[in-house]
C-alpha cells in the first residue's frame, strides 16, 4: 500500500435512521480498529447499504454518531469526508463518458487540488497497481466489468482514504470475474486497509474478515470472529440465513 495510506478505526454508535416513514436503522453500532476488516452480511432490505451510507454521510442519521478516529464526523465538511471515506459500489458508478485516466483524475483535482501533472502521475500509479494502466485512455464501456470494478477501486485509492466502504462490490460480475476482484479486496484488507464490506460472497467472509456482523431488519444481530460466526452461530435467524446461504 502506498506510505500516504494512514487507515484509521471506524465505530458507528447507536445509530438510527427513518427513511419514508420506516425504521432502517434501528441502533446500529458497529466497531472496526484500525487495518481490520469487518464484513456484513444479511437479507435483502436489513439496511446494509443504508448503514455504508450514512457512514459516509451520503445520508444523516436521525440520532447516534459516526467516529472516525474516536471523532464524530457528522459535523465534518462533507468533502473531506469523501476523501477520508473511499466507496465502492455494485455498479461501478465510474464516468461513462470519461476515458479510465481521466475517471481518476477528476476527483483528485476536484477534492485533493492536485494540479494537472500531479493528477495523471498519481492516476497512472493507482491504475499500475490494479493491473490496468494499459487501459488509462480507454472508455469505461470498453472494459470487462471485473475491470470497471478495478477501475471503481483505483479511483477509491487514489484519494488516499483512511476507511474503505464495498457495497457488494461483485454481485453485477459475471462469476469469472468475481475473484480478481475479491483479490484485490483481500490484498487491500491484509495491506492495513480499515474496511466495511457488504457481500455476498461467504468465502471471502470466511478468509478475509477480521469479524463478521449478521444484519437482520435494521440492527446488528450478532457479530464475532468468522471462526465463530460461521461454525457457532447462537441466534436462530443467522443459522437459518446460513442454512440458506451456503
Ligand atoms: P440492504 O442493502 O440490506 O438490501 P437497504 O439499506 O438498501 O438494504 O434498505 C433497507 C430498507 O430501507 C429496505 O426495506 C428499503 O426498502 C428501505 N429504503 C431504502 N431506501 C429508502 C427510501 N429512500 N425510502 C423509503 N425506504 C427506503
Ligand atoms: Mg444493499
Amino acid at each position: 500500500m502506498p506510505e500516504q495510506f494512514s487507515p484509521v478505526s471506524l465505530a458507528t454508535r447507536d445509530v438510527h435512521l427513518s427513511l419514508g416513514g420506516n425504521p432502517v436503522l434501528r441502533g446500529v453500532s458497529i466497531e472496526v480498529p484500525r487495518g481490520e476488516t469487518l464484513c456484513v452480511i444479511g437479507p435483502s432490505g436489513s439496511g446494509k447499504s443504508t448503514l455504508l451510507r450514512t457512514v459516509n454521510r451520503l445520508l444523516e442519521p436521525d440520532r447516534g454518531d459516526v467516529l472516525l478516529d474516536g471523532e464524530s464526523v457528522l459535523t465534518r465538511d462533507p468533502n473531506l469526508l469523501r476523501r477520508q471515506i473511499g466507496m465502492v459500489f455494485q455498479q461501478f458508478n465510474l464516468f461513462p463518458h470519461l476515458s479510465v485516466e481521466r475517471n481518476l483524475t477528476l476527483p483528485l483535482r476536484r477534492l485533493r487540488g492536485l494540479s494537472r501533472e500531479a493528477a495523471v502521475e498519481a492516476a497512472r500509479q493507482q491504475l499500475d497497481l490494479v493491473g490496468l494502466r494499459h487501459k488509462a485512455g480507454a472508455r469505461p464501456g470498453r472494459l470487462s466489468g471485473g475491470q470497471q470494478q478495478r477501475v471503481a477501486i483505483a479511483r477509491a485509492l487514489a484519494l488516499a482514504p483512511q476507511v474503505m466502504l464495498f457495497d457488494e462490490a461483485t454481485s453485477a460480475l459475471d462469476p469469472e470475474l468475481v475473484k480478481g476482484v475479491l483479490g484485490l479486496m483481500a490484498d487491500l484488507g491484509e495491506q492495513g486497509m480499515t474496511m466495511v464490506v457488504v457481500t455476498h460472497e461467504m468465502r471471502f467472509a470466511r478468509e478475509a474478515a477480521d469479524r463478521v456482523a449478521f444484519m437482520d431488519r435494521g440492527t446488528v444481530l450478532e457479530s464475532g470472529p468468522p471462526e465463530q460466526f460461521f461454525e457457532a452461530p447462537e441466534s436462530p435467524r443467522l443459522r437459518q440465513f446460513l442454512a440458506d446461504v451456503l
